[in-house]
Formats: C-alpha cells, sequence, structure tokens
C-alpha cells in the first residue's frame, strides 16, 4: 500500500482537485492507497480568523464564513454532477452550519477556548476530505471515506496535540486489515482524544497525519504531493535558483524542515524514519518531475551541503555575568524555567568561557520568557552577578545542513566569509557536534540577501549575479544598457557573470524590477515610472538589500556625488564616471575609499580619467607592486584636444566647441572643460592615487579664456562670449602656428605640484599627433626610467566612457 498526501494548493479549487483525482486513479491501478487531503488552501487560516473575530464581537466575521461557505459549494457545484448534487451539498451544509453554530457560540460568549478553536479548524479537512471523496465516488473509484479522527488518538492538548502512538497504530492496523476497497480517503491535520474530542496536529499537520498511517500500515512508499517539484535546495519562493534536490536521508530532510524548509513539516519524518519508508516529494502540478526521494542512505556521490533553509521572528535571549563562571546549574535552572514555561528552544549557543548562555526562540514568546527568566534569577540579578536577560527580537536564523559536511574543512569558513563579504551581521552561531547542520542568527531584513547568497556560493558556483542600479541615463548611460545588453550571454558564459539592472533613474522619472528590467523596453518603462527623488532611490535599493548591488552614478550632478558614502556604508558597490566626489576635499576623496574598505565595499571610477582608458586601474597596479610615481605629463582632455585639432583660421572657435558638444566631447556645461576645470580635477585624481595630497585650490589652472567668457553662468552667454571674443582665439591660433607648434592642453604633476595650461608642442614632442578626442598620459617612476609608462587612446565619447564604467562593473564582479 502507498499513502499519498494533497497539500492545501494541490485541492484549493475544481481545476487541482481534477489533477488529483488523475494521479489518485494512475495510482490505484497497481496499488491499494491510503489518501490523506489537506484542507482547500487558505481555508484553515480563514477558519482562525473568522473564530478570532467572532470571539471579539466583530460582525465581519459572518462575511468570512461566508466567503467559506461559497467556496466549498462552488467546488461541490463545478465537480459533482447536477443529478447526484442535492446529497452533497445538503452534506456539506450540515457541516457548515454546525460550524456556524460554533462561530455563533464564539460571539456570545466572547470567548474562545484551544477546544473550540481545535473544533473550528478541523472543518477545513473535514469539508475538503468529505467533498473529494464525494467526486472520487462519482468518479467510479473503488474507494471509501475514514475519519482520522477515528484512527489518530492524541493527548488534550487541543492545537498542537501529542499523538498517542501506540493506539494509534493498533487503530490503523485494525481498520486497513479489514478493508477492502482500493482507496480510503481520509482528512489531515485531525484527530481525538480517547473521549473523541477534536485535536489538530498543528498547522501543517496533514502530512504527519500521512506518516503516522504511512508507519502503522507499513506502507511500501508516503508520497507527498505539493505545489513544488520537491524539497529545494533553499526555499524556490525566496532563491529563485533554487533546484529540487533529486535524493536527502532523513536526517538531513529533518534539519532542513527543522530549519523552515515547510514543505515538509518537521515531526512527518519519525514515525516513517525506523521503518524505512521512503519519502517521494512530488508536484501535483507537474507530476512528470522527479520530485524528491528521502531514504536512510542516498545512493550515489552526495553533496556535502544538501540544503540551506530559514527560520524568521526569532529572538535571541542571553544570560550574561562573571556570577556564571565556574558554577554549575545556571543552564539547568534556565532550561527548566523554560520547559515550565512550554517555551521551545530552537538554538542554544554557550561560549567555552561560559560567561553567557544564549539561546534563540520564537519572537512571540520572547517578553514572556524574559519575565520567566528574570524572575528565576532575581536573586542573582540583585547581587549583579548577572545581567536582566537580554532581548534582541526580529532576527532570523539561517542554516547549512548537510550530513556529508561533517568530511569538508571549511564550510563554515566559506559560510560565514559569504555573510561578511556581503555585510551580514552575525549575531550568534551554532554548529552541532554531528555536523549536520551550521547556524547563524542575523537580521531578519538580511535573511533573503544571505540564503542568495549562499547559495550562490555553495549551488551556483559558477554564475555569480550582480544587481545594478543606474542613474544618469542619457547618452552615456544609454550607451553602458545597449552594451550590457549585448553582451549578456557572453558574460554569462565566458566571465559567469550575470548582470541585471534593478533600477534606473533619469532626473525625471525612476523605475525598479527585482526580476531584472528588460533592456529592450527600459526606455518606456522609465518614462512611465514614478518621480524620480535621490533620496527614495537610495531607500528603494536599501530596502531591495540585494547582494552584489552596485551604484553606477552616470550623472554630473553634485547632489548624486554626496551619496557615495551612504551606498558603501550599505555594502553597495558604487561606479561612477562623475569626478566631483574625487575633486572634491581631500578628506572626503579619502573617506570615501576608507569607507569602502570597512564594508567591502568597491569604489571605482576608472572613467574619472580618460573616459575609458585603462589608466586609473594601471596606476593602481603601478602603486600596488611597489613602484613609485614622481612626474605625470598628460593631455586628459578629449574635449579640449578636439577643439584645439580642429580650430584654424578657416573656421570659429565658437563653431568647434559648438561640435564638440554635439558629438558628446564635453561635459554637459562645456565651460568645465575649456576652462580648464576638468583638467584640473583629472590630474588632482591622478596625483591623488598616486599617493600625494592635494587639494584642487593647490593646482595651477592658467586657462586661455577671457575672463569674461570665465564669468559667464549659462551655456548661451558662455557662447555668446566665445564669438565675441573671436579674435583672441584667432591670435592664440596664430602664434603657435607660426612657431609650427600645435596647442595642447597640457596637465603637468611634478615635485608634488600640479599645473594645467595650453602650451604649444612642438613637432617631435609626442604630444603632437595626438589625434581627434585622444588622451595621452605619461608616467615617469622609479622603474619606468628612460621612457615614461605611456597610455594613448580616445578619450572622452558616449561609447568609450559606458564601455570603462562596465569595465569597472566587471572589475565588481571579479571582487
Ligand atoms: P502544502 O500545502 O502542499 O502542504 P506547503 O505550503 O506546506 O504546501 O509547503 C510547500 C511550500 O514550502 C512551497 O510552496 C515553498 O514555498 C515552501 N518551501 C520552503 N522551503 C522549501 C524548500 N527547501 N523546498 C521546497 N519548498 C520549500
Ligand atoms: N490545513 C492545515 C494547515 O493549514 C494542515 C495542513 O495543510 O497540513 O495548517
Ligand atoms: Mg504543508
Amino acid at each position: 500500500m502507498n499513502v499519498l498526501k494533497f497539500g492545501g494548493t494541490s485541492v484549493a479549487n475544481a481545476q487541482n482537485i481534477s489533477l488529483v483525482i488523475d494521479i489518485i486513479t494512475k495510482a490505484s491501478q497497481n496499488k491499494k492507497l491510503a489518501i490523506v487531503v489537506s484542507a482547500f488552501g487558505n481555508t484553515t487560516n480563514m477558519l482562525l480568523k473568522t473564530a478570532e473575530l467572532a470571539a471579539v464581537k466583530d460582525e465581519y466575521y459572518r462575511s468570512l464564513l461566508q466567503e467559506i461557505e461559497n467556496r466549498h459549494m462552488q467546488v461541490v457545484k463545478d465537480l459533482i454532477p447536477v443529478t447526484e448534487q442535492s446529497a452533497v451539498i445538503s452534506h456539506t451544509k450540515r457541516l457548515l452550519n454546525y460550524l456556524e453554530t460554533l462561530y455563533e457560540g464564539c460571539f456570545l460568549l466572547r470567548e474562545l477556548t484551544p477546544k473550540t478553536l481545535a473544533t473550528i479548524a478541523s472543518f477545513g479537512e473535514l469539508l475538503s476530505s468529505y467533498i473529494i471523496s464525494e467526486v472520487m465516488k462519482v468518479r467510479q473509484l473503488d474507494s471509501n471515506y475514514k475519519d482520522s479522527r477515528e484512527l489518530i488518538i492524541t493527548t488534550e492538548s487541543f492545537e498542537n496535540a501529542q499523538v498517542e502512538m501506540k493506539l494509534t497504530q493498533e487503530n490503523c492496523q485494525a481498520f486497513f486489515e479489514k478493508n477492502e476497497k482500493q482507496i480510503i480517503i481520509l482528512p489531515g491535520f485531525i484527530a481525538a482524544t480517547p473521549n473523541g474530542e477534536t485535536t489538530t496536529l498543528g498547522r501543517g499537520g496533514s502530512d504527519y497525519t500521512a506518516a503516522i498511517i504511512a508507519s502503522a500500515v507499513d506502507a511500501d512508499e508516503l508520497q507527498i504531493w505539493t505545489d513544488v517539484s520537491g524539497m529545494y535546495t533553499a526555499n524556490p519562493r525566496i532563491v529563485k535558483q533554487a533546484t529540487p534536490i533529486p535524493h536527502i536521508s532523513y536526517q538531513e530532510a529533518m534539519e532542513l524542515s527543522h530549519f523552515g524548509a515547510k514543505v515538509i513539516y518537521p515531526p512527518t519524518i519519525q514515525p516513517v524514519l525506523h521503518k524505512e519508508i521512503p519519502i517521494l516529494v512530488k508536484n501535483t502540478f507537474s507530476p512528470e518531475q522527479e520530485g524528491t526521494r528521502i531514504t536512510k542512505n542516498p545512493q550515489g556521490k552526495q553533496q556535502a551541503v544538501k540544503g540551506i533553509s530559514y527560520i524568521e521572528n526569532i529572538s535571541l535571549l542571553t544570560l550574561e555575568g562573571s556570577g556564571m563562571i565556574g558554577i554549575p546549574g545556571f543552564s539547568k535552572r534556565l532550561f527548566e524555567t523554560l520547559l515550565a514555561e512550554k517555551i521551545n528552544i530552537i538554538l542554544i549557543t554557550q561560549a567555552s568561557s561560559e560567561h553567557s548562555i544564549c539561546i534563540g526562540i520564537n519572537d512571540k514568546e520572547a517578553s514572556r520568557a524574559k519575565m520567566a527568566l528574570d524572575e528565576t534569577f532575581a536573586y542573582e540579578i540583585a547581587l549583579k552577578k548577572v545581567d536582566p536577560i537580554l532581548v534582541e527580537q526580529q532576527l532570523a536564523i539561517i542554516a547549512l545542513v548537510g550530513e556529508n559536511m561533517k568530511n569538508h574543512q571549511g564550510l563554515s569558513g566559506k559560510m560565514f566569509s559569504m555573510l561578511g563579504k556581503n555585510n551580514v551581521n552575525i549575531r550568534a552561531i551554532a554548529q552541532g557536534a554531528s555536523e549536520k547542520n551550521i547556524s547563524a542568527v542575523i537580521n531578519s531584513e538580511d535573511a533573503k540577501k544571505a540564503l542568495n547568497a549562499l547559495h550562490e556560493e555553495f549551488f551556483e558556483e559558477k554564475i555569480k549575479q550582480l544587481n545594478l542600479f543606474v542613474t544618469g541615463v542619457g547618452n552615456v548611460g544609454e550607451r553602458f544598457l545597449a552594451q550590457l545588453k549585448q553582451q549578456h550571454e557572453y558574460l554569462r558564459e565566458q566571465l559567469k557573470l550575470n548582470i541585471r539592472v534593478i533600477g534606473i533613474s533619469n532626473s525625471r522619472t525612476m523605475f525598479f524590477d527585482e526580476e531584472g528590467i528588460d533592456l529592450d523596453s527600459w526606455k518606456d518603462k522609465l518614462a512611465k515610472g514614478d518621480k524620480a527623488s535621490l533620496d527614495e532611490f537610495y531607500e528603494t535599493i536599501k530596502t531591495h538589500n540585494l547582494r552584489n548591488s552596485i551604484f553606477i552614478d552616470i550623472t554630473a550632478s553634485h547632489d548624486v556625488s554626496k551619496v557615495y558614502g551612504d551606498y558603501l556604508r550599505n555594502n553597495i558597490s558604487v561606479v561612477t564616471c562623475n569626478k566631483i566626489a574625487c575633486a572634491s576635499e581631500y578628506e572626503n576623496y579619502q573617506n570615501l575609499k576608507r569607507i569602502s574598505q570597512k564594508y567591502n565595499a568597491p569604489f571605482l571610477f576608472e572613467t574619472n580619467v580618460g573616459a575609458g582608458l585603462p589608466i586609473i586601474d594601471t596606476l593602481k597596479n603601478v602603486i600596488a607592486s611597489g613602484d613609485r610615481v614622481h612626474k605625470i605629463q598628460a593631455v586628459l582632455s578629449g574635449s579640449l584636444n578636439f577643439v584645439f585639432n580642429n580650430f584654424s583660421n578657416q573656421n570659429t572657435f565658437h563653431d568647434v566647441v559648438t561640435q564638440a558638444q554635439k558629438e558628446g566631447y564635453t561635459e554637459p556645461d562645456p565651460k568645465i572643460d575649456l576652462s580648464g576645470v576638468d583638467v584640473a580635477r583629472k590630474i588632482l585624481i591622478l596625483a591623488r592615487e598616486s599617493g600625494y595630497i592635494l587639494e584642487l585650490e593647490d593646482i595651477e589652472n592658467n586657462s586661455f579664456l577671457p575672463q569674461e567668457t570665465l564669468a559667464t553662468e549659462n551655456n548661451e552667454d558662455f557662447y555668446a562670449s566665445l564669438t565675441k571674443h573671436e579674435a583672441h582665439f584667432q591670435q592664440i591660433f596664430k602664434e603657435a602656428n607660426d612657431k609650427d607648434c600645435r596647442l595642447k592642453y597640457v596637465a603637468t604633476f611634478e615635485d608634488g605640484k600640479a599645473k594645467v595650461g595650453l602650451q604649444h608642442i612642438p613637432s617631435d614632442h609626442p604630444f603632437y599627433n595626438l589625434e581627434g578626442s585622444d588622451n595621452i598620459v605619461l608616467f615617469f617612476t622609479d622603474r619606468y626610467v628612460a621612457q615614461p609608462l605611456q597610455i594613448k587612446g580616445a578619450g572622452a565619447g558616449a561609447e568609450v566612457t559606458a564601455s570603462g564604467i562596465f569595465a569597472d562593473v566587471i572589475r565588481i564582479g571579479k571582487f
């Protein structure tokens, strides 16, 4: 005989029940079956909610009850032919009327005892099993109905009753021995006291009902049919990449379920374990999938870590004090107190100094536990031998599970370093001596991030996911997104990086999609997004709390440049082409670097100098290898280079600058380039990256712009001023041209000092032949003595700047 249990979603409506009947029909061809069913999905929650409302005299309970009634009647009407409906409807109605009477009682008495609550909760399974049993009859299956309350006998703790195993087994054996039907259907979750009063086996208890029956009748197999394709490496609703575990041991399944893998109710395994009855977890909606097989000794090569699970709503209680050291009895009294209060302990840790004991319990029980324990230790607290119990709430336990972990070194190291890398604060750690389980207590809000990060580490080693939040999607940003889209597959295949854009913003709107924004339609989505706000962008990213998050600044905004520190402190990396932060006060630049290190969040700005050219990265490597830069000579303005390469006595300065701006070679405010400020910022950043302490004001800037042009306050006035001073610019051109020199805006750093300005470059100089918008930088170092280290190439333009940002993102991916 096989025992098959169908959960709430599997029997949630007529359509699903039809699938269940198909599965039963097929399975009953060559085996006798006991079928255990849950209440129709969510009914138990509704029943309990209705009871709570009735007991506080909230009339709304009647509407909820009506909803419960309608749902069940609908299934009857959908699945029982009209000619046979009346008997089924009238029995269903009788059950519902009785339920209504119970609610009336609660309403009138304003009372809800555990006993009444259990009776009310039992109606979910009573109704579902009755209706499904009638559907089976209609489909002419050789089946009968049996009320589990006549078989499963429990103690009188009504909502979480303990099963009297011996009596229960005898009842089950006697019944099934006599049974001649091919299929018996029974309600899950419900049982009775020896006096016949209804009890329940705890939330999710239908699994347990099925296991008890399977064990009593020595079933060949226990099948748990649910809404996912087995027991997964992690909860598939939280970790999208989780996959079903093909084969797992009883012990492992038990650990996973105890630590939150709700797919199996924890007590379920115990009854079948001794008899070595295999458990199969299957998906009602995809019966062809293999599912998970739970046995004593899984065959084949087994992974060390089998799964990761977690429990929420945990409180940590700490008993601490110097008066505890070396004195026996403290833990005994602690545990006895909690036992007397019937408080379940989920996790225990004690440091070897015996200075403190820490226990994890359910949040709901925390204040009760604290009161009881403070009373137990009142004497010692008064003498200051121990402190009052410390309670920390809203925590979660995250656990790695696997029997084979004991044979592998370094797993906990990997676990904790992964959590550390993601800035997940660990409040307590527990590892059993059997090493089937390594648990960490963390903040609830970090649970999702921690689960995904650990899953990636232990199960997806090959693919790392990066989550991008891009602000400023103008010219460069647009190119950047296009490059990401184009390279997506390549990065996945070759670099094992899965890069997703989760949030985008421009100055008007912002848009988020946690599943990753479709890079074909981001413009439409952004246009219809929420109103842009720098604060909300930040808050939303924080709330998402995704691992490997990267904030990308592709603006030239002062305001955006001020928020990097906030991101870094939250372990969110920052990539920016905006130079403002790195060229601000040295203290701020240095502070951002410090925070970046402290919170393990890279802060990269390769595109601050020379757009996509690998200048800063090269410099970093030079310094890291112990070399020392003493002089830098560079042409660092793609825009000025473009302007002076194109300007002559055949055109006007105004027109050349206009063209440069149109082609994307200047900042939105071209004066920043033309005045030399942009070049000054760049040489400042290079000097700082070389290890020198320098401020922007220390840089000598010999601007070639007339004072009046420098004083303009908007682009229109700026351009008008260029036209007005055309003669001045022609004069500058003539002076250079007369000497056969070219004009280059050169930045120099030497002897701790930096300066920028226009220079006449003769034809034998390496800067002479610098074309278009190219940049060049020469590093004179201890090791590059005869010839400087040179980097040269396009130093401006949307496409190359975007690829520089791209390169920084990849660097973080490899971090
Ligand atoms: P049923 O109503 O069939 O008893 P449950 O809701 O009790 O179903 O259990 C199935 C659910 O368990 C899944 O939908 C999933 O959300 C959750 N779950 C949590 N952890 C795991 C895991 N490790 N593997 C599979 N499912 C899990
Ligand atoms: N219906 C019960 C519950 O929701 C039991 C179960 O579904 O396993 O808790
Ligand atoms: Mg369940």
